[in-house]
C-alpha cells in the first residue's frame, strides 16, 4: 500500500502527503492496518484518511525510542544534537509555504496564521538547538579530599501528546527542549490535525537524525494517548490538552511506571482594562485576546474585565470592533477567523452559547453559525453575566467571550482570580505601579501588560493552578527534559577524615 497522497491546496497546488506512521525513520502502515478520515472543518469534506496507530505501534514506537535512547543518540555529541536540530529548523523555513498551507487545510486557521506559526516553529527548534551544547552541570566544593558535581542526563523516552488548535507549534514546543537535552520522542499528534507533523516528519530524517530518535504516529487519545500514557518504558510524558484528560494523563503515569508528568492545560484568562488605558490599543489587544485562532488558545483571554469609567463607551467601541473580524476562507488573504476545528468543538461552543442566554446573559453581537457550511461561529460577545455562569467558569475554547465591570484595583484581582486556572492574564494601563502591583497579585503563569498573546521561545510558559505542571519554552523547559545526577568522588586520604 502507498503510504502517500496527493493533495492539493490552493498554495502550493499538489504536494505529496504523508499517512503513514512514522517509526524509527520509516513509513509503515500500522499493525492492525486502521486508518480513520481527516476532516476539511472550511468545507466538512474528507481530506484524506491516515494510518491510525494502536497499542501494538506504540510498542514498536517506543522500541524505536528506546534503541536509539540507549546506542546511536548516546554516541553524538552535544555540538552534533545541535547540527541536526539547526539544519531542521532552515528546512523547515525552506518549506515554510508547505507547511503552513497543510496547517491551513486540516485546521482551518488562516494561511497568514499559519505561517506566522510556521515561522515560529523554525525559530523555536533553533532556539533550542542553540542550548544543546550548553547543558552545564556544576562543581561544589564540600571537602577538601572530595570532588562533587553534578550531571544534568536526559530522562530518556519521551511520550507527548499534543492538541489540534497549533498542531505543529506544539509539536515544537515539545521536540525542542527533549531533543537539545538528549532524549527520544514518541509523538502522539491529535486526531482531528495529523497532516502537517507528518509532512514534518520528512524534514527529520533529511535533516539527519539517527533512527528511532523522533517517531511520530497519527491516533485516538483514548487508544495510542492512553498507550503512551501507561507505557511500562516510556520515561516521561508531556502533555497539552484539556484538564480532564491532563488528570487522566496523570492517574495512568501514577499508576503505571511513575512516569515523570508535564501538563500545559486549559485557562480562563482574565483581561482587564483599567480606566486610564489608551482605549484604543486597549480594544484591539482585547479583540486579539479572544479571537485570535478561532478562541482556540489555552491562554486566550475570555473574561474582560474593564473599569466602570470606560466601560461604556468601550464596550460600545469593542462590538464594533468584533464585527470586523473576516470570518471565512482561511485561504482568503483578508481573512481573520476560520472555522472551528470539528464538528465536536462547534456543537460544544454552541452549548456554551445557548448555556450563557439560559442563564441571563446578554449576547451583544454574534451568538449565531457564520455562513452555512464548515465549522464557522461568528465572534461573540456576552454582557450581564456574572462570575457562577458556565460561560464565566468553564473554558469555551471558540470566539466567545464575557464582558463585565468593575469598581477598583481590588475588585479587578478578585474578579481576575476567581477561577480554577491560572495560565494567563492581561492588564491594560497607563500607570506603572498599577501594572507592576496587579501582576504580582494574579495568579497566573503569564501576564501581558498592554498587550495580549505575545509569546515568545525564550520565555517560559505554563499554569497556576489547574493549568499544568512545569513550564514549557525557555531555560526552564531544559529542566523538565533533564534529570540531576550528583557525583561524589573520593580523592583518597584515610578513611572517614
Ligand atoms: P483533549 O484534551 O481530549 O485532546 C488533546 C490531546 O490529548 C489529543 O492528542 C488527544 O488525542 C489526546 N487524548 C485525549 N484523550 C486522551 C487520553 N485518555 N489519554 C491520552 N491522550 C488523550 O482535547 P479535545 O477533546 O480535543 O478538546 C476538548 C477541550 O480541551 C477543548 O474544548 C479545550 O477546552 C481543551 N483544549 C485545550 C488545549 C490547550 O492548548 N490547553 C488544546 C486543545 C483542547
Amino acid at each position: 500500500m502507498s503510504l502517500t497522497v496527493k493533495l492539493t491546496t490552493p498554495v502550493t497546488g499538489a504536494y505529496q502527503q504523508p499517512i503513514g506512521l512514522f517509526i524509527n525513520n520509516e513509513w509503515v502502515e500500522g499493525v492492525d492496518k486502521k486508518k480513520f478520515d481527516v476532516i476539511n472543518p472550511s468545507t466538512e469534506e474528507v481530506i484524506t484518511s491516515v494510518c491510525e496507530a494502536t497499542e501494538k505501534d506504540v510498542d514498536l514506537a517506543v522500541a524505536a525510542a528506546r534503541k536509539a535512547f540507549e546506542t546511536s543518540w548516546k554516541q553524538v555529541t552535544p555540538r552534533q544534537r545541535s547540527r541536526f536540530m539547526i539544519k531542521l529548523a532552515d528546512l523547515v523555513e525552506n518549506n515554510l509555504e508547505l507547511l503552513a498551507a497543510v496547517e491551513s487545510l486540516d485546521n482551518g486557521k488562516s494561511i497568514a496564521m499559519a505561517k506566522g506559526d510556521v515561522g515560529a516553529v523554525a525559530a523555536c527548534i533553533r532556539y533550542y538547538g542553540g542550548w544543546a551544547d550548553k547543558i552545564e552541570g556544576k562543581t561544589i566544593d564540600i571537602a577538601p579530599d572530595m570532588f562533587h558535581y553534578t550531571r544534568p542526563e536526559p530522562i530518556g523516552v519521551c511520550g507527548q501528546i499534543i492538541p489540534w488548535n497549533f498542531p505543529l507549534l506544539m509539536l515544537s514546543w515539545k521536540i525542542g527542549p527533549a531533543l537539545a537535552t538528549g532524549n527520544t520522542i514518541v509523538m502522539k499528534s491529535a486526531e482531528q490535525t495529523p497532516l502537517s507533523a507528518l509532512v514534518f516528519a520528512n524534514l527529520v530524517k533529511e535533516a539527519g537524525f539517527p533512527a528511532g530518535v523522533f517517531n511520530l504516529i497519527s491516533g485516538f487519545g483514548k487508544v495510542a494517548g492512553a498507550a503512551i500514557s501507561s507505557h511500562m518504558d516510556i520515561d516521561k510524558v508531556a502533555f497539552t490538552g484539556s484538564t480532564i484528560v491532563g488528570r487522566t494523563i496523570m492517574k495512568a503515569a501514577a499508576s503505571s511506571n511513575l512516569k515523570k508528568v508535564t501538563l500545559e492545560l486549559g485557562g480562563k484568562s482574565p483581561n482587564i482594562v483599567f480606566n486610564d488605558a489608551d482605549i484604543e490599543q486597549a480594544i484591539s489587544w482585547v479583540n486579539f485576546g479572544i479571537y485570535f485562532n478561532h478562541g482556540q488558545c489555552c491562554c486566550a483571554g475570555t473574561r474582560i474585565f474593564v473599569q466602570e469609567g470606560i466601560y461604556d463607551k468601550f464596550l460600545d467601541a469593542f462590538k464594533k470592533r468584533a464585527q470586523q473580524n473576516k470570518v471565512g476562507d482561511p485561504f482568503a488573504q483578508d481573512t481573520f477567523q476560520g472555522p472551528q476545528v470539528s464538528q465536536l468543538q462547534y456543537d460544544r461552543i454552541m452549548s456554551y452559547i445557548k448555556s450563557g442566554k439560559e442563564e441571563g446573559a446578554t449576547v451583544e453581537v454574534g451568538g449565531q453559525r457564520h455562513g452555512d457550511k464548515g465549522y464557522f461561529i461568528q465572534p461573540t460577545i456576552f454582557s450581564n453575566v456574572r462570575p457562577e455562569m458556565k460561560i464565566m467558569q468553564e473554558e469555551i475554547f471558540g470566539p466567545v467571550c464575557a464582558i463585565a465591570k468593575f469598581k477598583d484595583e481590588e475588585e479587578a484581582i478578585k474578579l481576575g482570580n476567581e477561577t480554577t486556572y491560572g495560565l494567563a492574564a492581561a492588564i491594560h494601563t497607563k500607570d506603572l505601579n498599577t501594572s507592576i502591583r496587579v501582576s504580582n497579585a494574579l495568579k497566573a503563569g503569564t501576564v501581558w501588560v498592554n498587550c495580549y498573546n505575545l509569546l515568545s521561545h525564550q520565555l517560559p510558559f505554563g499554569g497556576f493552578k489547574q493549568s499544568g505542571i512545569g513550564r514549557e519554552l525557555g531555560e526552564a523547559a531544559l529542566a523538565e527534559y533533564t534529570q540531576i545526577k550528583s557525583v561524589a568522588v573520593r580523592l583518597g586520604g584515610p578513611l572517614f577524615g
